[in-house]
């Protein structure tokens, strides 16, 4: 069974990679490299001992995804491509909206063409808003409050509109919580280009002595200990769900929609000292107010994935802190030191 990838060289889209060549389907990737580097497929090939194929191609240009398709006999898609930082969304909504959704429309009209109508789709608990109440349930309602998530939604209605057009579509809304760690082998994991938006890379950052020392936004959230919660989860876990979900994919369940988190919240105190823990390192931080836009507290009910697909979140807390840390101490430039000894 041949997946295509899109966005596979990227953080989640290589730790996927990687499960599902272990479970012996032939994947091709196809990523234009703006936030990853061909060398995290490199490691993937390395990893597992098996090869895959590799398209240097952007969404945005339809005729590089109807070279793919014409190349290769593609069964499902795991839709992963896509930009995703939140700030960077706010600035320059018009290149995320033209990225994500024109994207994703072209990758969908080519899909519909060669009639591959299996697709999962990379969404997140963004989708969620400011939720009610927690944990975080399927059914739950939706909003948007950036325009990365505005991506993510009306991707989400685009599909779900899809089905409803043709009802020989398979969909599957993966909505993401908070993806950390790497692989174990710590050979991949995540590189942000820029300074880290995210938690736990800017964690790691501080920790390897790469910035001085971590921002918390915010200790007077109604939460355990006043800083921000969420439901952080193994990145291999996660890619590990997406293995779960394909052959529900192959049962035509039409559209389906399953939180991907563990069921347990973290607050930025309780993820510094796990790194701590597990890293020997001092991690110097400051309280500063907080970050527009953020909500107190975030996790989600994983039950529905487990009845369905099999698959529940394994790794500790302590997993996620000790893995991070030894990807990023083999790895202190990321994957731009290609040429050294891992
Ligand atoms: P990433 O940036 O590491 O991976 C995305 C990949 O898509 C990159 O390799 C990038 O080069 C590629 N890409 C972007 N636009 C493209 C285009 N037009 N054509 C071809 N390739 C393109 O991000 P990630 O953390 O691995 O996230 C993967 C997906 O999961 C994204 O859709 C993201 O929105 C979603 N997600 C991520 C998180 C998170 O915190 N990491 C949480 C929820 C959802
Ligand atoms: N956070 C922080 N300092 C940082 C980055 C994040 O205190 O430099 C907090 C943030 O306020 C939130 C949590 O860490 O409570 C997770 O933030 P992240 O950006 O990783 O994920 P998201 O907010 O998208 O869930």
């Amino acid at each position: 069974m041949k997946i295509l990838v899109t966005g596979g060289a990227g953080y989640i889209g290589s730790h996927t990679c990687l499960e599902l060549l272990n479970e012996n389907y032939e994947v091709v990737v196809l990523d234009n490299l703006s936030n990853s580097f061909e060398d995290s497929l490199t490691r993937v090939k390395n990893i597992t001992g098996k090869s895959l194929d590799f398209y240097h191609a952007d969404l945005l240009d339809k005729e590089q995804i109807v070279k793919i398709f014409s190349e290769n006999k593609i069964d499902a898609v795991i839709h992963f491509a896509g930009l995703k930082a939140v700030g960077e969304s706010v600035s320059i909504p018009l290149k995320y909206f033209h990225n994500n959704i024109t994207g994703t429309l072209n990758l969908l009209e080519v899909m519909n063409d060669f009639n591959v109508k299996n697709i999962v789709f990379s969404s997140s608990a963004t989708v969620y808003g400011d939720p009610a109440s927690l944990p975080i349930k399927e059914d739950f309602p939706l909003s948007a409050t950036n325009p990365y998530g505005r991506t993510k939604l009306m991707i989400e209605e685009i599909l779900e509109d899809l089905f409803r057009s043709d009802q020989n579509w398979n969909i599957a809304l993966l909505r993401y919580f908070n993806p950390v760690g790497a692989h174990e082998s710590g050979l991949i994991g995540e590189d942000p280009f820029d300074i880290p938006n995210n938690l736990v890379p800017f964690i790691s950052k501080v920790a390897i002595g790469s910035l001085p020392e971590l921002s918390v936004f915010g200790n007077d959230y109604n939460t355990s200990d006043g800083t921000g919660i969420r439901d952080y989860i193994h990145v291999v876990d996660l890619a590990l769900g997406h293995i779960k979900t394909l052959p529900k994919l192959f049962t035509n369940p039409g559209v389906v929609i399953y939180n991907l988190g563990t069921g347990i919240g973290y607050s930025v105190l309780e993820m510094i000292n796990g790194f701590k823990e597990q890293s020997g390192k001092d991690i110097p931080y400051k309280i500063v107010d907080r970050r527009p836009g953020d909500i107190a507290a975030c996790w989600a009910d994983p039950k529905k994935a487990k009845k369905d697909l099999n698959w529940e979140a394994n790794k500790t807390l302590a997993d996620m802190c000790k893995d991070t840390w030894n990807w990023q101490k083999k790895n202190p430039n990321g994957y731009r030191e290609s040429n050294r000894e891992n």
